[in-house]
């Protein structure tokens, strides 16, 4: 007997636009300014750090929860950036990415039929989690050409059946980044309601021109609800390291321990390690990460305006939207993959992160790249010019 055609959970997912348009990138020889990755390499010294407890022996389980160096170094950063004690063994736990945290988070809280706010354009990740979890993505688009939220527009949407918001300062893809407005904004909204929020804060280190980082972590009423994912992926530039964390009220992180002990169980040791070192040893890093990021947007803008794209510099995220609206009538799906081959330079279509139909034809570029590779991009974006 033959098996049953597979009848399949997720009809409306394909591949995700990161894995089609860096292959594309790569079949091209196109500079990939798609996939948010950097270029270069993590700090020396975390990589010596990660060798080093390879050499010594740690390549064996981590404890379920995390490296307890690592949970301790974690509670310390949220204690010195936010001011607030959490508790390193029982609100802490670290995840395989920002990604396995995301949904472990939503397999946690979200129930068959219940409701998920989203602000779109969203991260591709949250609405595949929600679906399986069997809730419904609500999704309140985010304001034209700010990428603002519109308050009144989300608390028009939250229901009886509201589960759970998800929220993204710095945004991806936007890079908007969110005021204490909005914090207070999302808190009064959030009041008479028992929904659970869960905070996508990957670039919390990605603010620039002053800006600084509103998480919910600094508001009690909203650290109370919330599960905060963070990547140390993004901030120590080792994306393919896959380390993240979540940070949650006890009761939530117990919740969200149950699916996570089930998905990833732990992660790698000798990473979670080596990073607890590098946290203790050199906090300065993720200081000095919004000057650092700066530099590199200052400079990818000075290059565009050298283009006929339009664009206003980002506020946050190692993400630059660009308006082509002046060199192509084409979607933004297709000028990316036109880009990619005839330009030689890849980028993501924004319109991919939403379902409101949208006329921008925006892309965006990720600048979390060297010097010589922002330049060369930059050499073959201006032939758009002419
Ligand atoms: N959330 C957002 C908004 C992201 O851009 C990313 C980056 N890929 C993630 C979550 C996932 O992070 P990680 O690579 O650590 O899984
Ligand atoms: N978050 C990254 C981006 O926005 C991609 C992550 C991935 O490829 N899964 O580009």
């Amino acid at each position: 007997m033959t098996a049953t055609p597979i009848s399949s959970k997720l009809p409306r997912v394909g591949t995700t636009i990161f894995t089609v348009m860096s292959r594309l990138a790569n079949e091209c020889g196109a500079i990939n300014l798609s996939q948010g990755f950097p270029d270069f390499d993590p700090p020396a010294r975390l990589v010596d750090l990660v060798a080093m407890h390879m050499r010594s022996g740690h390549n064996q389980y981590a404890p379920m929860a995390g490296w307890p160096a690592l949970c301790e170094a974690i509670a310390g950063k949220v204690r010195d950036l936010h001011g607030r004690a959490v508790s390193a063994t029982e609100e802490v736990t670290v995840t395989s990415g920002g990604t396995e945290a995301l949904f472990c988070a939503i397999q946690a809280v979200v129930r068959p039929g219940d409701e998920v706010i989203l602000l779109e354009p969203a991260y591709d990740s949250y609405e595949p989690a929600v679906e399986l979890a069997g809730g419904f993505a609500v999704r309140v688009p985010l304001q034209s050409p700010s990428f603002s939220v519109d308050w009144d527009r989300v608390a028009a949407a939250i229901t009886s059946r509201t589960r759970l918001l998800i929220v993204n300062s710095p945004h991806n893809p936007s890079g908007a980044v969110w005021s204490r407005d909005d914090i207070d904004a999302l808190e009064r909204i959030l009041a008479r309601t028992g929904a659970f929020v869960l905070s996508d804060e990957v670039y919390e280190h990605m603010v620039f021109d002053g800006r600084a980082h509103a998480s919910v972590l600094g508001r009690d009423s909203l650290a109370a609800r919330s599960f905060v994912v963070s990547s140390f992926g993004k901030t120590y530039h080792a994306t393919g390291w896959k380390v993240g964390y979540c940070v949650a009220p006890a009761a939530l992180s117990a919740e969200f321990r149950k699916v996570h002990q089930f998905v990833q169980f732990a992660v790698a040791t000798p990473i979670q390690a080596g990073i607890a070192d590098y946290l203790v040893e050199c906090p300065a890093h993720h200081l000095e990460l919004p000057a650092f990021y700066q530099d590199k947007r200052d400079h990818f803008c000075r290059l565009l305006a050298q283009t006929p794209l339009r664009f206003e510099p980002s506020a946050g995220t190692y993400f630059q939207l660009a308006d082509f609206s002046a060199v192509s009538d084409l979607s933004d799906v297709d000028f990316a993959q036109w880009l990619t081959r005839q330009v030689g330079v890849a980028a993501i279509p924004v319109s991919v992160f939403s379902t409101h139909a949208s006329t921008a034809r925006v892309v965006r570029f990720c600048f979390a790249k060297n010097e010589s590779t922002l330049e060369a991009a930059g050499r073959r974006l201006r032939r758009l010019g002419r």
